[in-house]
């Protein structure tokens, strides 16, 4: 019972904290309260809660400003609250190393898949996991790593290298959001950062492939405007 997972969160709308912490509690989580920058940041050093939970539209700073300066000497997970239609800031909060983001309004189901994926996320880095050994399975799609191929229903879909590459990051962050220009990055390397139509082409073919219904994915959705996630099987 000493244990629990400690989870900060950073907000100034009394109702939207009084919400996820009743939520986090219910799910035996400890919560810590912010409603400002200021005490954000004295609280992430003096207490080292185990995820911050971070809303972007604060009284006296940006919420980004806060993520900047934890950054500079934390990799604590941090999962970002946004408003709708602030995708520019949503980019960047995950560009500085937001581990997720949240669009208000949101359901308790949502906040939570969201937060286990981040803490699963955060474990993953400390212990230095890379890629995937094995086999990765969800529903009809399986991904063999070793052998490098995609298969549905157990048959092989034939993707390009490239296209299997998308596959192989998508599946390594499944439930958490992947921006265009990090995928851009690990895959094409920086000289493609800002060509979103080449990642728009191989991911109508990877759709094709493994999708039953291309025009409604269930396994890799789309973020518009931030990027591509395959969602957490909670
Ligand atoms: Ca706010």
């Amino acid at each position: 019972m000493t244990n629990k997972t400690t989870v900060l969160i950073v907000e100034d709308e009394d109702a939207i904290a009084h919400f996820i912490s009743t939520v986090l509690t219910a799910n035996g989580y400890r919560t810590i309260n912010a409603t400002n920058g200021a005490e954000a940041i004295s609280l992430i050093s003096s207490h080292c809660p185990d995820l911050i939970l971070l809303d972007l539209g604060l009284p006296d700073m940006d919420g980004l400003e806060v993520l900047r300066k934890t950054r500079e000497w934390s990799g604590i997970p941090i999962l970002v609250v946004s408003a709708r239609g602030e995708e520019q800031q949503k980019v960047e909060a995950l560009d500085l190393g937001a581990d997720d983001y949240i669009t208000k309004p949101f359901g308790s189901s949502e906040l939570m898949a969201r937060i286990r994926a981040a803490i699963r996320h955060g474990i993953k880095m400390e212990m230095g996991e890379d890629l995937p050994d094995g086999k990765f399975t969800r529903g009809d799609l399986a991904v063999d790593f070793k052998k490098r191929i995609v298969t549905v229903d157990g048959k092989d879909v034939h993707l390009t290298q490239n296209e299997f590459k998308i596959v192989t990051l998508i599946c390594k962050h499944v439930g958490q959001v992947l921006t265009y220009s990090y995928i851009l990055n690990q895959v094409w390397g920086q000289f493609a950062q800002n060509d979103r139509q080449i990642l728009r082409v191989n991911m109508a073919n990877i759709r094709r492939k493994i999708e039953k219904n291309p025009a409604e994915p269930k396994y890799i959705l789309t973020e518009v405007g931030v990027g591509y996630r395959m969602p957490d099987e909670d």
